[in-house]
C-alpha cells in the first residue's frame, strides 16, 4: 500500500486491523482512480482481496503517506498464510545478488515458507522456527526498508547469517558448499540411487523418474510397492512430453501454491519414464519445482524429471526432523540431504485434479492450509474430529472454518500422534476453546475416541463440551453444501467406499433428501457381503466373489472367470463357504466396494496395494466414445444383479475389458439419475450435491453432470475441499453449527 501511495503522489495512512487493512487517503481523484485500479492489478501474485469498502472522508492535510502500527479490534485472529512457491525475483537475486549467490533458502515478501515455521502469533521472526538465526546488517537494512521487496518479510536471510544446507552419507555429515551438495546429489540421482531431500513441509525421497531400476529399488527399500509416485518436472514444456495439460492445469501447475496436479499421460510417457510409476494408471501425479533447492537441482541434471515422494515410511507421516530424517533414511537413500530450518509444522505436497472445467482438490495441505474457509453459521468454539482414513479436521472461529492439512490414516501411531498435536497447536494458533466436539458415529475411529477423551480432559478442567454425532455420508454432503454456501434441503448423493450408516451397516452409494440438520436416505445400491470384514479392501477378489455369489448363487462356482483361477482354489472355497454359512459377513453398499468388485473380475486388482487401487485401474479403462449401459433393477434398494450377470457372460465372451469398465461406469452413472429423476418429481428439488472419494473419478464426474444438467439440476461438487474422507470434518462442523442454531 505505501509503495503504491507513494507512486501515485498520495497521502495519508495505513493501518492494519485484524479485521482487515484500513487506507486514508488524500490527493488528486485520477491519481486516486489509478491506485484503486493498481490494487486491482498489481497485488502480489500470493495475495487476494476478499472485498473492498469505499467512504469519502473530509481531508485533514496531510503532508505524506505513513503506516501506523496495527491495531487489534477484537478476538479475530491474523490470518496466516500457506508456504508460497519461491517468486521469480527470488530466483534472480540467487544469482546475482552478493550476499545471497546461490543461497537456497532465499525468500521475501512475495514467496517462502509460512505457515510450515509458525509456532504462535503475532508472525513474528521470534515466533519462528527461524527465530535462533539473527540477521546480519545487510538483512535487516532489507528487513527494514519500507520499498524493499524484503520489508517485514519473516524469515528473510543470507549466505552470511541464515541456516545453511547440509549433506549426510551413511549417517555422517560430508562437508562441502551448497555447490558441491548439488553436485553430489545430482550424481547420485543419476547413478540410479536415492535421495532423501529437506523441502518445505517435510522430506522427500528422489530418485530419476526414467530409470525403471531406480524406481523399483525406492518402491522396495520405502515399502511401497504399487502406488503412484509424484515426478517433478523442470518445467511445463519438459512435462508436456509425457502428459497433456490444459490451461486449467496448466495454471494450477506454476501457480504460487504449487500443488501435485493429475495429469493424463500421453504416448511419450513410455519413452521418457519408468512404467514402475503408475502401472496400470493412465495418470501421472506432475509438479513443478517450488523450493530454490529444486530448481539448483533442476540445472544439474539432464533428465527430464525426478520422482519426489513423500519421505516416510508405511503409511506414516513424513519425516520433518533433522536426526531422524539422518537415522532412519539411512537404510533407504544414499544421501541425505539437510537444512537448518526446523519445520514446525508437517505439510505434505497437494494434490489436484482437473474435473469439468476447475481444478479440484484432493489432498489439502502445502500451499492451501491453513486457509480458513468461510461458512454462513457460526461455528465458533466447535472441534470436528473427521473421519478415520485421509483424515483431517476442523475447528471453527466466527464464521471461518479452519480445515487442517491431510494428516493421512490414523491406523499407526505417529499418524495419531501427529492428529492429536495438531489438534492442540491449531487450538493454540487460533486461540480457539473448544465447546462443541463433533465426531463420526462410528465407534472405533480413532478420531471418535480421541473426541471423547478430549471431552474428559477439558471437562476435567472445569469446562462444558457438549458431544454431537454425525453419519459419514451426511457429513460429506453437507461439505459441499458448506463450500456451496448451501443451507436448505438438497438431494445428495454421496459415494464412497465405506462409512458406518444408521442401521449399523457400513453405507457409500447414498442418495439422500440432506439439509444441514439431518438426512433422510432414499436409495442406495443392494448390500453385498463383505467375506471376511475389512479384509476385502486389501483383497477386491472377495468382493468379486461376493457380487457373483449375491447373482448365481452356489453355481458361481460352475463360472470359471479367469480372475476366479488366479485365486487358490483353497482360498477360493473358504470365502465361498463363509459366503454360504453367512459367517464374518458384514454388509455393505459402498459403491467403492463395487468398483472394487468389477475391476477383480476383469483381473485388474485382485490384491490391492493401496487405498483405491481397483476402482483407478478400472477409471484407467474407460473410454469416450462407448455409451452403452447394464440394466439396474430399482426395488427397495437398486439391484446390480443383472449387471453382474451380463458382465460375467460378457468376460466369458472375451468382450474387452474397456467396454466393460465404461458401460459398468455408464451403469452408475444411469442409476444415480434416474433416481435422482424420481425424488424431483416427488420432492421438487433441482438441487444435486456430489461428494465422496469416488467422485474423484473424472469419467464419473464428468458423464454424471453433463447428463444432471442436460435434466436441468443444479449441480453442486467440490472444488477446495477433498471429495474423499479429507473433507468430512467440515462436514461435521456445519451440522454441528446448524443444529446448535436451532
Ligand atoms: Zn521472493
Ligand atoms: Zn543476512
Ligand atoms: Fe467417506
Amino acid at each position: 500500500m505505501y509503495r503504491l501511495a507513494m507512486e501515485n503522489g498520495l497521502r495519508g495512512w495505513v493501518r492494519n486491523t485484524n479485521e482487515g487493512l484500513t487506507i486514508f487517503l488524500e490527493g488528486a481523484p485520477g491519481s486516486l482512480k489509478n491506485f484503486r485500479s493498481d490494487l486491482n492489478h498489481r497485488s502480489p501474485e500470493a495475495s487476494s482481496i476478499t472485498g473492498i469498502i469505499i467512504e469519502d472522508v473530509k481531508p485533514e492535510g496531510f503532508s505524506g503517506f505513513e503506516i501506523r502500527s496495527s491495531l487489534n479490534l477484537s478476538d479475530e485472529i491474523t490470518e496466516i498464510s500457506p508456504d508460497i512457491a519461491v517468486c521469480a525475483a527470488c530466483l534472480n537475486d540467487m544469482k546475482t545478488q552478493q550476499h545471497r549467490i546461490d543461497y537456497p533458502l532465499i525468500n521475501c515478501t512475495h514467496c517462502g515458507p509460512r505457515f510450515t515455521i509458525i509456532k504462535d502469533l503475532p508472525y513474528d521472526r521470534p515466533n519462528t522456527t527461524m527465530d535462533n538465526f539473527p540477521m546480519c546488517a545487510t538483512c535487516t537494512s532489507e528487513y527494514e526498508h519500507i520499498l524493499d521487496r524484503r520489508f517485514h518479510a519473516q524469515p528473510v536471510a543470507c549466505n552470511r547469517c541464515g541456516p545453511a544446507y547440509e549433506l549426510w552419507k551413511k549417517g555422517r555429515a560430508v562437508p562441502g558448499s551448497l555447490s558441491e551438495i548439488v553436485r553430489e546429489a545430482a550424481e547420485e540421482i543419476r547413478r540410479g540411487g536415492i535421495v532423501a531431500l529437506k523441502g518445505v513441509g517435510g522430506f522427500h525421497l528422489v530418485c530419476d523418474a526414467g530409470n525403471q531400476d531406480a524406481v523399483l529399488s525406492l518402491r522396495k527399500r520405502k515399502g511401497r510397492e504399487s502406488k503412484p509416485l509424484a515426478v517433478m518436472f523442470r518445467d511445463v514444456e519438459q512435462a508436456g512430453q509425457v502428459v497433456r495439460i490444459s490451461p486449467v492445469e496448466e495454471r494450477a501447475l506454476i501457480s504460487w501454491r504449487r500443488p501435485i496436479v493429475l495429469l493424463q499421460q500421453s504416448d511419450g510417457f513410455s519413452s521418457h519414464l519408468a512404467p514402475a510409476l503408475n502401472e496400470g494408471l493412465a495418470t501421472l501425479g506432475v509438479l513443478l519445482p517450488y523450493m530454490p533447492f529444486h530448481y539448483l537441482l533442476m540445472e544439474h541434471l539432464e533428465i527430464p524429471a525426478v520422482v519426489l515422494t513423500s519421505g516416510n515410511f508405511s503409511e506414516q507421516p513424513i519425516l520433518i526432523e533433522n536426526n531422524q530424517a539422518i537415522n532412519q533414511f539411512g537404510r533407504v537413500a544414499d544421501l541425505v540431504i539437510t537444512h537448518q530450518r526446523e519445520i514446525y509444522n508437517r505439510v505434505d505436497d497437494s494434490v489436484v485434479r482437473q474435473m469439468g472445467d476447475q481444478e479440484r482438490l484432493f489432498r489439502r495441505a502445502r500451499g492451501f492450509c491453513p486457509d480458513p474457509l468461510p461458512v454462513t453459521l457460526p461455528v465458533n468454539g466447535i472441534l470436528a474430529m473427521g473421519a478415520e482414513l485421509v483424515n483431517s479436521f476442523c475447528i471453527g472461529k466466527g464464521n471461518r472454518a479452519y480445515l487442517s492439512q491431510y494428516i493421512g490414516d490414523l491406523k499407526n501411531p505417529p499418524t495419531q500422534e501427529f492428529y492429536r498435536d495438531t489438534i492442540d497447536r491449531f487450538r493454540k494458533l487460533f486461540r480457539i476453546e473448544p465447546t462443541v466436539i463433533v465426531t463420526d458415529l462410528h465407534p472405533e475411529y480413532y478420531s471418535t475416541k480421541s473426541g471423547r477423551e478430549l471431552k474428559l480432559i477439558l471437562e476435567h478442567t472445569g469446562k462444558q463440551i457438549t458431544m454431537e454425532e454425525v453419519q459419514h455420508h451426511h457429513a460429506h454432503i453437507a461439505a459441499c453444501m458448506a463450500e456451496h454456501h448451501l443451507d436448505e434441503q438438497v438431494i445428495g448423493v454421496a459415494f464412497d467406499g465405506t462409512g458406518l450408516g444408521s442401521d449399523g451397516h457400513s453405507w457409500g452409494s447414498e442418495i439422500m433428501l440432506a439439509d444441514l440438520e439431518r438426512f433422510q436416505r432414499i436409495s442406495h445400491f443392494e448390500y453385498l457381503l463383505m467375506p471376511g470384514g475389512d479384509k476385502v479392501v486389501e483383497q477386491p477378489w472377495r468382493m468379486a466373489l461376493s457380487a457373483l455369489y449375491h447373482t448365481y448363487g452356489e453355481k458361481v462356482r460352475k463360472l470359471n472367470l479367469p480372475f476366479m483361477l488366479r485365486i487358490p482354489e483353497e482360498e477360493r472355497e473358504w470365502i465361498l463357504q463363509m459366503l454360504c454359512k453367512r459367517v464374518n459377513t458384514p454388509l455393505t453398499c459402498g459403491a467403492g466396494r463395487y468398483f472394487d468388485a468389477v475391476a477383480a473380475m476383469l483381473n485388474l486388482c485382485l490384491r490391492s496395494g493401496y487405498e483405491g487401487e481397483g476402482p483407478m485401474k478400472l477409471e484407467a479403462l474407460t473410454t469416450e466414445g462407448i455409451t452403452g449401459c447394464y440394466p439396474v433393477e430399482h426395488q427397495e434398494a437398486i439391484s446390480f444383479v443383472p449387471v453382474f450377470r451380463m458382465i460375467a457372460q460378457e468376460i466369458s465372451l472375451g468382450v474387452q475389458p474397456e467396454q466393460i469398465a465404461t458401460k459398468f461406469h455408464n451403469t452408475v452413472i444411469t442409476a444415480i439419475i434416474q433416481t435422482v429423476l424420481v425424488i424431483r418429481k416427488e420432492h421438487g428439488l433441482e438441487r444435486v450435491v456430489l461428494s465422496g472419494g469416488v467422485f474423484q473419478n473424472r469419467y464419473l464426474v464428468e458423464h454424471l453432470v453433463m447428463q444432471l444438467e442436460k435434466e436441468k439440476f443444479n449441480v453442486y461438487l467440490h472444488a477446495v475441499v477433498p471429495p474423499n474422507d479429507g473433507g468430512v470434518s467440515l462436514g461435521q462442523l456445519v451440522i454441528a453449527a446448524k443444529r446448535r442454531a436451532i
